[in-house]
């Protein structure tokens, strides 16, 4: 398999006056060339801290990457001068937030703003870049005329459609899209989806979609990633998570959610809270909140256990001693 980013033994945290947040722990993920790939899991899991580390956007301080090695096309980009990282950003990394004002400038004509960053990347002067934001407005289903106006005479829907204009403008290897339709309602929601479902196809750009839920996991991803207290506890591909879980967190996440088919019977919210950060439990940082808890799981973190040769789980359920008793979940 060809990956375009492998982040390898992630360590991220944040020094603050009420201690060390430790947001990222030990992270490894692995993104395939023209994947979509989710990273799954509630707030505070770790999954922004683990995308601005990429783009070398961590707040610093109080933030500070402690180790860990981030390989796009196989070359090291922690670390990189200034300067060159930010020809990574946008050039061959680009970036889709979950509110689309962090990247619009209210005081600039949108077109202008879509050209400015292709002229920043591109040697055809300001005229071949208004040409080229025309095609990018029409692409994302605006009317290039519209491309004179500011942002605030757009609707928020509007507005992320210019932020994914301006993500794909330079052809970026890599799209990082964090929570890209949380702030919109569902209609809208499913048209950006749809959208970017589209666009990836078209340009065949590899993705990572950063979301909470589920049901977009299950609309546009190839592979799932489900991140807690700041590690991926579960990994695989649709079918691996949808229909084989394994681990009782990712259980929970389902359970949580009304309306993906045939979990109606089961909506049942995660017990308890997502643990502080700054005070992690010991062992399984999930055992305070999990049904399937034994001794060991507040002694020991759980090694990972492969299900086939890319569905993994970390949760000791799964031990080569507790799976004869038949590991409690289940399924498929
Ligand atoms: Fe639950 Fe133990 Fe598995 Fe953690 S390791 S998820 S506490 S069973």
């Amino acid at each position: 398999k060809e990956l375009i980013l492998n982040i390898k033994d992630l360590k991220v945290e944040y020094r603050t006056e009420d201690g060390v947040v430790k947001a990222v722990n030990g992270l490894d993920l692995e993104i395939e060339k023209g994947k979509t790939h989710g990273l799954v899991g509630e707030t505070g899991a770790g999954k922004t801290t683990t995308a601005l580390s990429v783009l070398d956007l961590i707040q610093s301080p109080p933030g500070v990457i402690v180790d860990g090695i981030i390989e796009l096309e196989g070359k090291n980009i922690r670390g990189l001068k200034d300067k060159e990282m930010e020809k990574i950003r946008g050039n061959d990394v680009s970036m889709i937030f979950q509110d689309p004002m962090t990247s619009l400038n209210p005081v600039m004509t949108i077109e202008d703003q879509i050209a400015e960053v292709i002229e920043y990347h591109e040697s055809g002067g300001y005229k071949e870049a208004i040409k080229k934001t025309h095609e990018m407005l029409t692409l994302v289903g605006l009317p290039p005329k519209r491309g004179k106006e500011y942002p605030h005479q757009f609707s928020g829907g509007m507005k992320q459609r210019v932020v994914i204009a301006m993500a794909l403008a330079c052809r970026p290897k890599l799209l990082i899209a964090d929570e890209p339709t949380t702030a919109l309602d569902v209609t809208i929601q499913a048209q950006v989806l749809t959208l970017m479902k589209n666009l990836r196809n078209q340009y065949d750009t590899s993705m990572l979609m950063i979301t909470h839920d589920l049901g977009i996991i299950a609309e546009i991803c190839d592979k799932v990633s489900v991140i807690y207290a700041g590690r991926i506890i579960e990994h695989g591909n649709l079918v691996d998570i949808f229909d084989n879980t394994r681990h009782p967190y990712t259980e929970g996440l389902f359970n949580s959610l009304p309306n993906l088919k045939d979990r109606k019977a089961k909506l049942k919210p995660i017990k308890g809270l997502m643990p502080d950060p700054t005070d992690l439990p010991t062992g399984c940082p999930f055992h305070p909140r999990c049904d399937y808890a034994m001794d060991i799981c507040s002694k020991a973190y759980p090694e990972k256990q492969y299900r086939n040769d890319q569905h993994f789980v970390e949760c000791h359920l799964y031990n080569d001693d507790n799976i004869e008793k038949g590991g409690l979940i289940k399924r498929g």
